[in-house]
């Protein structure tokens, strides 16, 4: 799977915050291993910045996992359990992704 797709399926969400699509060119992929990536995104109209988490399957349909704001992230991280479904799944995936989100936003 090609970084031009996956960036072009990621601009095809919107933003939490206001709701504007996001930009290719403000979407950056953090980490890919097999069908996972890690895609750090910022709106280019608001400015809120966020990691996306996707399942890509050849041949099948693009599965957004979860898109956390850098707030959400912060709850996250201080979390002892998980609260839903969708941090459950980002907890379960992160037991085998060798980065921390902490990492990855001080890399700006
Ligand atoms: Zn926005």
């Amino acid at each position: 799977m090609d970084e031009t797709l996956i960036k072009r399926m990621i601009a095809s969400i919107k933003c939490g915050s206001c709701g504007q699509n996001y930009h290719e060119d403000h979407i950056e992929v953090v980490e890919h291993n097999d069908e996972l990536w890690f895609l750090k995104v910022s709106c280019s109209s608001c400015h809120v910045r966020c990691l996306v988490a996707a399942i890509i399957r050849e041949n099948a349909k693009p599965e957004v996992i979860t898109d956390l704001t850098e707030e959400e992230m912060e709850k996250f991280k201080n979390l002892d359990g998980v609260r839903d479904e969708d941090l459950l799944a980002m907890h379960d995936f992160l037991k085998d992704f060798d980065g921390d989100f902490p990492r990855v936003f001080r890399q700006e």
